[in-house]
């Protein structure tokens, strides 16, 4: 038997989180979906960087729907496509 041993490895085969700045640097925005309303938006990501820092993770980012308020938005990266509306309004 040839099988390797990785010692400590954890369950979750997650990537790193991406930083505000890996996303700035990739032309992407956030994606932010609320899981109550469904009510979904584009968080831009100067704005995700003026208020959470270069440095913040996308798990970091905590918004609120602006819809009915709530906490629980999950918060994606997303490729804004040229000539395509973005899936809020
Ligand atoms: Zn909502």
């Amino acid at each position: 038997m040839h099988q390797p041993r990785l010692p400590f490895r954890r369950p979750d085969p997650a990537p790193p989180a991406l930083t505000l700045a890996d996303l700035r640097r990739e032309g992407l925005d956030l994606l932010c979906r609320c899981r109550l309303c469904r009510h979904t938006g584009i968080l831009p990501i100067a704005m995700a960087i003026q208020h959470h820092g270069e440095t913040a993770t996308v798990p970091a980012v905590r918004v609120r729907c602006a819809e009915c308020n709530g906490r629980a938005v999950s918060v994606q990266p997303y490729r804004r496509i040229a000539g395509t509306q973005a899936p809020d309004a």
